[in-house]
Formats: C-alpha cells, structure tokens, sequence
C-alpha cells in the first residue's frame, strides 16, 4: 500500500561531490519503490539542493503534513539542533505546514548487517577470528551521541566472531583513529578493518582513510584495511521507509535518558537547558556560515537566551526547594545575581566560569542599593550574558522582583519570571502547621513587618487584621512583632491566640517556638529569635503536627 503522506529526507550537507551523489542516489532508490507517494530530499547547508527547495516542491504539489526524516545515524548536533531550526524557519515561510520528525537511524539490526557486509568486503576471504575491527564514528561534543558509536561497535562483535571491535572517532571525541589502531596493535592485533560509522562519502570518511593508511605505512607488519561507508543500499532505503512509517505512527521512541541537554552528565553539566548551541564540525565552512542563529532544541526544555534575565525564586533555602525550571535557568546562566536569602548551596554548584555577584541585603545595613542592582541586570543583558537573579522564596512576595523586571522592560532588556516557593507558606508548613484548614481558617494574610504600626509610610490597616479570623504571616518582623501584637491586642484579637515563630525554615538549623500573642513581644527579645524567620498568628498554630501544649512562657525546639 502507498503511503500519502510525503516524505522529506533532510541531509546535513557535504562538500565531497560523492556524498552529495550518494545521498541523491538513496532519495531516487526510495522515490521507486513507490511505497510512499511523494518524496523528496534537500540538504540544510552546502549542498544542493537545499531544504527549502525540496520543502517548496512538496507545497507546491498541495502538501500540508510531511515526514521530517533526518539523515544521521544517532542524535547529535545535526538531528537535535540544526535540522529542527531549519524546520521551523520553512514552517515560518509555509504557514500552516506541519511535520512529524523521524528518529535518528542507528543503532538498528540492518545497519549492523551492512556494516558487517563492507568489513566482510574489505576482509576479502580472510578470516573474522583474525581481525580486528576499529569503528570510527563521527565524535561529538554530545557524549550521548558518542555512546551510541559504542553501542553500534559492541553490538557488531556480537556473535560475529571478530577478534574485538573497538569504537573510536574522527573529530570531536576520543580515541582518535591513530590511538585506537595503537591500542589494538598492543592488543595483539596483526589484520584490522577500520569500519567507517557514515552514511556517505564526505571530508571526515576520506579523513579517517588518510589517518589508517599513515598508521599502516609506520607499522609495515600490520595489515590495515578500511570498509567502505554504508553507502547508498536496499538496506539504507528500507530502514528509512520503516522510520516515515514509525513517525507517522507518532511512534519516536527516542532515549532522552541520557541527553545532555535534559540531564546533567558528569562535564556537561552547561548543557542542561541549554538550547542546542552552534557548533563546528571539521567539514562544516571554515566561517561558520549559517550557525549564527541559536537552535532549537526538540525538547521542551526553557530556554534562556542570551540577553535575557530569568527573575528566580529559589525557594526557602534548601537547596532542592527550588523548582525544577528555575534550576534549568540557573545551569544555564553566565551571570547570577543573588540575594542572601537565596539558596547558597546552588550557587557552589554552577559551571566552572559563571560570574556571581552578590546583591546581598543586610536588614539595615550596608546595601548593594535596588538602582544598582537593576543597573547590573541590564548590563549583563545589554552585553548578550544569560542572566538569572535568583532571590529568595517567591520574587514577587516582599523580593522586589517586580521591580526589576518593570526596570528591565524599561532599559528594553526581556525577562522571564520563575515563581519560587514562598517561606510564608512553607516555613510554617514545615514546621508542621497549615496555613488554611478547614473549619479553622478560611483566609491568610502575609504582611510586611518591615514598618512597625503608625509608621506614616504604612499600608497596612492593623485594625483591619486584629478583627479578622484568619491566619496571619508576618514576614521581616523579628524587630517589630512586640508592636504588632501590641496593636492587634489593643484593636481586639484574643490574648491567648497562638503564635509559631520559624526561624531558618528548611535549613537543618530550622527553630521553631510557639506562644500567646500577648507572649510574642518578650519572646522576640531571645537571642533565638533572629532573621530570617516568620510568625504565624491565628488558630492554625494549635493544630501543630507536634501538638505539645504551648505552656505559660514558651516551648521552643530547637
Ligand atoms: N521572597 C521571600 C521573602 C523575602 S522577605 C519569600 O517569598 O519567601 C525576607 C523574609 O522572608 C525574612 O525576613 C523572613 O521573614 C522570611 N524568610 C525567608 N526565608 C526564610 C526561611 N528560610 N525561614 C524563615 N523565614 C524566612
């Protein structure tokens, strides 16, 4: 039966006319078996005919929907990054055009068996039990990709009967070709067959050719033979007719375990987040041309880009109370501008390289000032740096976060905010106390203690709130809550309401005590009471995980 829906085979590109010749060959052996009605193939950079060429045939003949098939042997740079990018630029040139995206080739039993046939050419008679096989993969700055070119070599010893195969690579990775065929030569070998892991002939297969033969002619008694590359086959053509099948069944399949760009590998650690970045290849043009733009990757992940700010809340303090996106950003930044109240622990834990400054702020003390602050977002920005401020609990709960991401909109800098988990719900939710529940509070305040009552630049109506039932938080209060209680008792609230004060929430240090609300002024005088810590006003605190009576004074743990 002939498949409808098109397929568009999309190469990465070649200066070696042969591979651009192989590759045409493999797109005309596809078009005649006819199990697909339309198809077409076009190269990203370098060759011709180019992407959108072949993406503007498929359109012109009345085509919506393709199968995006990307022409590589295992995920890296070309199948992650600069393919996709491509992609969404013919999708911005042909409105409405949607495409599903195949997966990469490799590892698959029929390459294997293709890869043994040219060996079992290059051996010409000779015996396998006596050989030795180096496959030499591409190499990238992707380590998953390269331990896919291990897989691809130790799946081929297998049950083959080779002496040993042993992966190395051309560029980007080690061993190099040299070392691999000097490690086998220490191994005992007297035969190797360098096994070329490419689709098509290109600069890195002629490559890895020139390097075997200069090991052969420096060591006269070893035979050294090179396979020829996979090549333009029946093989080739049908594995990629069952990956447009796969795609249009939405079946991907893909390993995103063990991608760098979604999990922090030992050394890759600035990738996670990380949209695919530019990156050069040996056979790619010496300028670059065409990797100036930044990829996108086919994962979801956020993404900040260059020039941006992320506003990040950390959370309370430990270091895993942050959110998993907030964590992303922070792999990813250049510059992180951090308050002391953020997480100190993340910022030990950047790549080597990222430039922190600290922004802390010491209640009445010295001060970086909020202008200067907001003055270093945008000019990080303004110099193409990633820029994350990572704050304390949540940005816009008392962290002035608004007020830099109105500063950035102002300087023309674009930000992305990241919510953090605020202390005012969960230092006392860590400390075993709900801010809601029902049929005890139905409402909970968070207030500011920073001005005490009748200061003339407050906001707050305490009368208002020593009437109300609720709960109330009070956050940056350690200096004031003896007025505060003062004042909601003179407007009314109980004397015997009980209060929890939470100090270091989440850090292995967390204090907590409780008491009456016409106890809280003298407990507040106890050198335990100390920033950074909340109090929590109302009925809730009686329903403690840990229910010990609040005695006369005051019960505190420590
Ligand atoms: N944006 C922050 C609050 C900043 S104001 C947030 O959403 O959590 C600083 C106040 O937060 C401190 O004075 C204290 O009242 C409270 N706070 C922050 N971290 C805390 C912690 N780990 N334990 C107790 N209180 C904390």
């Amino acid at each position: 039966m002939t498949d409808r829906t098109p397929l568009l085979i999309v190469g990465h590109g070649t200066r070696s006319a042969a591979g651009v010749a192989q590759f045409g060959a493999l797109v005309e052996r596809i078009r005649r078996r006819g199990a697909v009605a339309d198809v077409e193939g076009g190269f990203i950079e370098l060759s011709r005919p180019p992407l959108t060429d072949a993406v503007g045939a498929l359109v012109g003949r009345g085509h919506r929907s393709v199968v995006a098939l990307p022409l590589v042997l295992a995920a890296a740079g070309h199948g992650k990054g600069d393919i996709p990018a491509a992609l969404a630029r013919e999708r911005q040139r042909h409105p409405g055009l949607r495409y599903a995206y195949g997966r990469p080739l490799g590892p698959h039993p029929r390459l294997q068996e293709v890869l043994a046939e040219r060996i079992d050419a290059a051996l010409d008679g000779a015996d396998r039990a006596g050989t030795w096989v180096a496959l030499i993969g591409r190499g990238s700055t992707d380590p998953d990709a390269n331990a896919e070119v291990t897989k691809v070599a130790r799946l081929l010893w297998e049950g083959r009967g080779y002496a040993g195969v042993e992966p190395g690579f051309i560029s980007l990775a080690e061993p190099s070709v040299p070392s691999v065929l000097e490690r086998l030569r220490r191994l005992g070998a007297r035969r190797i067959v360098v096994a070329p892991y490419f689709l098509f002939a290109g600069v890195l297969p002629d490559r890895i050719l020139a390097q075997s033969r200069e090991f052969a002619a420096d060591h006269p008694g070893l035979d050294v033979r090179v396979a020829e590359v996979i090549g333009d086959c029946d093989d080739l053509a049908d594995l990629v007719l069952e990956r447009h099948a796969e795609a249009l069944r939405g079946d991907i399949r893909m390993n995103c375990d063990t991608c760098a760009y979604r999990v922090a590998l030992p050394g890759f650690a600035d990738k996670v987040g990380r949209p695919q970045t530019p990156h050069h290849h040996p056979d790619d043009p010496a300028d670059g041309h065409g990797h100036h733009h930044h990829h996108q990757h086919h994962h979801d992940a956020p993404a900040l880009r260059p020039g941006q700010v992320a506003v990040v809340g950390g959370g309370p303090g430990p270091d895993d109370l942050i959110t998993v996106r907030g964590r992303a950003l922070l792999d990813a930044a250049d510059v992180v501008v951090a308050d002391r109240l953020a997480p100190a622990g993340l910022l030990r834990r950047l790549r080597p390289g990222v430039l922190v400054v600290d922004a802390a702020k010491v209640p009445r003390g010295p001060s970086m000032s909020q202008d200067a602050i907001n003055d270093t977002l945008v000019a990080h920005a303004r110099a193409g740096r990633r820029v994350v401020r990572l704050k304390g609990g949540d940005p816009y709960v008392f962290g002035r976060g608004h007020e830099e991401v109105l500063a950035c909109a102002a300087a023309g800098v674009e930000t992305v905010l990241v919510p953090g988990v605020s202390s005012a719900v969960a230092a006392p939710g860590l400390a075993g106390v709900p801010v809601t529940h029902r049929g005890v509070a139905h409402e909970v305040t968070v207030v500011s203690g920073h001005l005490p009552p009748g200061h003339p630049d407050s906001l707050v109506d305490w009368a208002a709130l020593a009437r109300a039932r609720g709960t109330l938080v009070l956050l940056m209060a350690v200096d004031t809550v003896g007025r505060i209680a003062a004042e909601l008792l003179a407007h009314g609230r109980a004397a015997a309401t009980p209060v929890l004060v939470v100090r270091d929430a989440g850090h292995p240090g967390q204090w907590t005590a409780r008491c009456r609300l016409d106890e809280v002024g003298a407990l507040a005088t106890r050198d335990d009471v100390r920033p950074p810590a909340v109090f929590v006003i109302g009925p809730v605190v009686a329903l403690a995980a840990d229910t010990t009576p609040a005695p006369a004074a005051v019960s505190a743990q420590g």
